[in-house]
């Protein structure tokens, strides 16, 4: 077989959530917002995880995303990118694999697809899954609370890193990463580890 059409790259597998990691969900809803409803929605206003819907006129986070679903397209296809965000993914998968793993209601997948594409990000395999300790990753960063605390559980030999922002807090066993230089650097150092791991098994 051609090494180089090889699927198991010499690297790991980085599993990268969008929300919060690639894509910037809460611009991407407020603008829709602020144009819709002559607001003045600002992403640095998110200070928690939960209760978006306080932010806003809607009376719960079900009419929340009655209305982010949208008539046309959801407000998942409207996020920005994050900075540096569709970089660092094209770096990481020309020496890794690389996995997207997010959380998505099904309505939101084909919109979640098309941002994919839009932005270019090359993924090996896209994981639309509730349970993200099922895409087996090495790696994972993930904004999300509930699945790093999930994660540390479930996968305790895999390395899990949280994007720190104003709606999560540190966490015991997961990593903090400030900035994609900070996780490009752990994601060569865990391949690293890995590699030695292995020779020492052979
Ligand atoms: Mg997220």
């Amino acid at each position: 077989m051609n090494a180089e059409f090889d699927d198991l790259l010499p690297g790991i597998r980085v599993g990268l959530d969008m929300d919060g990691v690639l894509a910037d969900f809460n611009t991407g809803w407020m603008r829709r917002y602020n144009r819709e409803f002559g607001a003045d929605l600002d992403a640095s206003m998110v200070r928690e995880w939960d209760g978006l819907e306080r932010l806003t006129h809607f009376r719960s986070m079900s009419e929340f995303w009655e209305w982010a679903r949208g008539d046309v397209h959801s407000t998942f296809r409207d996020a920005p990118a994050l900075p540096g965000a569709v970089e660092a993914a094209c770096r990481i998968a020309q020496r890794h694999r690389l996995v997207i793993v997010s959380s998505k209601f099904e309505w939101a997948i084909p919109d979640s697809l098309a941002w994919l594409a839009d932005h270019a990000i090359p993924a090996r395999e896209v994981h639309f899954l509730w349970d993200k300790s099922l895409a087996g990753c090495d790696i994972y960063l993930d904004d999300a609370p509930h699945h790093l605390r999930d994660l540390c559980v479930a996968m305790p030999e895999a390395t899990i890193c949280r994007r720190v922002h104003t709606w999560n807090e540190p966490m015991p066993g997961v990593i903090d990463i400030h900035s994609w230089t900070e996780f490009e650097a752990l994601v060569e150092r865990v391949a690293q580890e890995r590699d030695r791991g292995d020779d020492m098994e052979g």
